[in-house]
């Protein structure tokens, strides 16, 4: 063979092995570098609303594989919360609009994984108070997923045409940075999505696995704050008195004959008392308690029951108690706080099941029960109607041995997402998410 030829092969083969790109083989490739990233995401995790270092890291990394950037997206109702969404566009032809999230935020826990880059890192809450911080929902392994999957669709130009809008959003922890975002024009300032795809890993699922549910698949969450009014007194002389602590006992437990007895029970609702609070002292009978309810559901109608029978009977216990008008006890839903269920479109979602058994194998995509979790990637659907087809999808964090050792009859339960002790695998988590979510895309855009 002469040396013009042995080159023109080896250009040849070069060639071909670029044609054949896999979103396997780029997955391989990029897992040490996005590995670093993911370990000084996970040394230095931002709470919400103050993601700022998250943000310009994904930005950049958005810029570096040719899309264009926009930091500092969003419009919050509070200004304590800092705006630091990401919008980068990545352009290729006509075709469809397709979106791609991760969230960026961390949470306020003393991490005890015991990791080498574990985080000792402390930050200001909104109340000016220190606290630890931690990625203790895997928002970290989502970012280092999603930089991973910009990359190999950059290389992958070859085999999509359409425009790919990815987007770094902050604050998902308090269920505000989507609708945040939407209200900065996400939609009206760069291109509107035909589908939009995320995907959250997994506490409960082994590694290199998917699990997903069609239809609901996070609840609508409702936070709830009610005061409960007295006619204050002395311990001593309850007759004298209306103690609106039994009267807030009574409004407890008549709240769970909801769920057991007003509801259909194929709906799934929960009413949880997260906190309560009243008086100061063993011998006084306070004037008033104050409770924090927590409220899942999925369908907006049952949503909306729900919340009204809080209501009707907090104030029905009030009368029983024979307290008068002027002391009937105040229900207010804190509409700036709801989250939104999410529902993967059941079109779409086969179609990503699909995608997925391609890519990973059938036996690695599992159907998952729903949830009554929250995600506020619902937004991206635009509510109420959810005119823009949205999937979400979980991937394996937990390492094989573990998951098989929590199976047994009598096991410890593996620490779920908001652990302090939770540490997913990365390598393999990240592998799978960044092959699951490039094949999921490539399919939805295909040349
Ligand atoms: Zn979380
Ligand atoms: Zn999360």
């Amino acid at each position: 063979m002469n040396l013009r030829l042995f080159f023109l092969l080896l250009l040849a083969s070069a060639l071909s092995l670029n044609a054949q790109q896999t979103p396997q083989q780029l997955a391989d490739a990029e897992l040490p570098s996005l590995l670093t990233i993911y370990k000084d995401l996970h040394a230095h995790p931002e709470l919400s609303g103050q993601e700022e270092k998250s943000a310009a890291l994904v930005a950049k990394e958005l810029r570096a594989v040719g899309c264009e950037v926009t930091e500092k997206v969003g419009k919050y109702e509070k200004p304590n919360h800092r705006p630091f969404g990401v919008v980068g566009v990545m352009k290729n032809g006509a075709g469809p609009t397709v979106l791609v999230r991760t969230d960026l935020d961390g949470l306020p826990v003393q991490e005890e994984t015991g990791v080498p880059y574990a985080s000792k890192d402390k930050a200001k809450n909104d109340k000016g108070e220190e606290v630890p911080v931690m990625h203790a929902c895997g928002h970290d392994i989502h970012m280092a997923t999603f930089i991973g999957v910009a990359r190999a669709l950059a290389k992958l130009k070859d085999q999509w045409k359409g425009t790919i809008v990815f987007v770094g959003q902050p604050a998902e922890e308090l269920g505000i940075g989507a609708r945040a975002m939407l209200k900065d024009g996400l939609y009206t300032r760069w291109p509107k999505p035909d589908f939009a795809l995320g995907l959250h890993d997994s506490a409960q699922i082994e590694v290199g696995k998917i699990g997903l549910s069609e239809g609901y698949t996070y609840a609508n969450v409702d936070s709830v704050d009610v005061s409960v009014f007295g006619v204050g007194g002395h311990g001593a002389y309850p007759h004298k008195t209306k103690d609106p602590v039994v009267l807030a006992a009574e409004m407890i437990n008549a709240w769970q004959t909801i769920a057991s007895r007003e509801n259909n029970p194929t709906d799934p609702i929960v009413v949880t008392v997260g906190s309560i609070h009243g008086g100061t002292k063993h011998n006084i009978i306070s004037d008033e308690v104050k409770m924090q309810l927590t409220v899942r559901t999925y369908k907006p109608e049952v949503r909306e029951r729900v919340l009204a029978a809080i209501e009707r009977i907090a104030k029905g216990c009030a009368v029983t108690a024979g307290l008068p008008a002027d002391r009937m006890p105040t229900v207010k839903v804190r509409d700036d706080e709801f989250t939104p269920a999410t529902y993967n479109n059941p079109e779409l979602t086969k179609r990503i099941i699909a995608s997925l058994q391609k890519a990973l194998g059938k036996e690695k995509v599992e159907s998952k029960d729903p949830t009554m979790g929250g995600e506020d990637f619902s937004e991206y659907s635009l509510l109420p109607q959810r005119s823009i087809p949205t999937c979400m999808f979980d991937v394996g964090g937990v390492d094989a041995a573990k998951f098989a050792e929590s199976q047994k009859p009598g096991a410890a339960p593996l620490p779920s997402l908001h652990s302090s002790k939770f540490a997913p695998v990365p390598e393999p988590t990240i592998r799978t998410g960044m092959i699951a979510m490039t094949s999921a895309v490539l399919d939805l855009m295909k040349k």
